[in-house]
């Protein structure tokens, strides 16, 4: 079918996300995380159709806390990470959490990037935030005349729309003048750019001595025949020593 020829092109391998997530809890209990003495943690979108992941990651680690933002933007920022930490179980004075940072995207059956079925809804798009975010960046009018800038009012905060004016914000920083990615490679920006602000805020709350984390990070795939995961990076920090966690 036309849509697996697309999505092998952008995504090497991808997993069911049951498969994903039966996986990532296999490989790290393997490195001593387990659903009686980690807490999970989610960045996802906010979007319904992301929250099977949610679901199945609930399942396997046990209720987890919520990072999520819209574009699964890592908005949350230092005081939500403290709080996910904090209500990690105490064991032997020593705490785990697993971090899942995984944004969204979707593909038809005839291979078109960011379109999806709802229940009720033949078409549809995910992620509905990056692919406003794509169309403005190939909008001409949105350009000043004769350069590759966009107008100075898309960098604001928007007070009525704190969330989309952030998405615009950060991704911003990671696209050259001028530069439209199409959707998937604008997914794959995001996915950096939100494991890199992650990463920025969790090692200044994080007590790597007393505390092992893992973060698994990828792209769920809406796809004609169920949602799918492209596994990303995905490490995990054990008595302070960085481990890379292959699937
Ligand atoms: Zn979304």
């Amino acid at each position: 079918m036309e849509f697996n020829k697309i999505l092998n092109k952008y995504f090497d391998k991808v997993f069911t996300e049951v498969d994903f997530v039966k996986k990532t809890y296999n490989a790290l209990e393997k490195y001593g995380f387990n659903d009686e003495n980690a807490i999970a943690s989610v960045c996802i979108c906010r979007d319904e159709i992301c929250q099977s992941l949610r679901s199945i990651i609930k399942h396997v680690w046990g209720e987890a806390f919520n990072l999520s933002s819209l574009g699964g933007m890592f908005t949350a920022g230092k005081t939500a990470l403290l709080s996910a930490i904090h209500h990690a179980p105490k064991i032997d004075n020593n705490e785990r959490y697993v971090f899942y940072i995984i944004p969204h995207t979707a593909i038809d059956e005839e291979g078109r990037m960011g379109i999806c079925s709802r229940r009720g809804i033949r078409e549809s798009t995910a992620c509905g935030a990056l692919s406003i975010f794509q169309k403005e960046l190939s909008n001409k009018y949105l350009r000043k005349k004769g350069k590759g800038r966009l107008k100075h009012s898309i960098h604001k905060i928007d007070e009525e729309d704190i969330e989309m004016s952030l998405i615009r914000k950060r991704l911003l920083i990671e696209i050259p003048y001028g530069y439209v990615p199409d959707l998937f490679e604008l997914t794959k920006i995001t996915r950096k750019a939100i494991q890199t602000d992650f990463e920025n805020v969790i090692k200044k709350v994080v007590d790597k001595s007393k505390s092992d984390y893992a973060l698994v990070t990828g792209i769920q795939i809406h796809a004609p025949d169920g949602n799918y995961i492209w596994p990303a990076e995905c490490y995990a920090f054990v008595n302070g020593l960085r481990i890379e966690v292959t699937l």
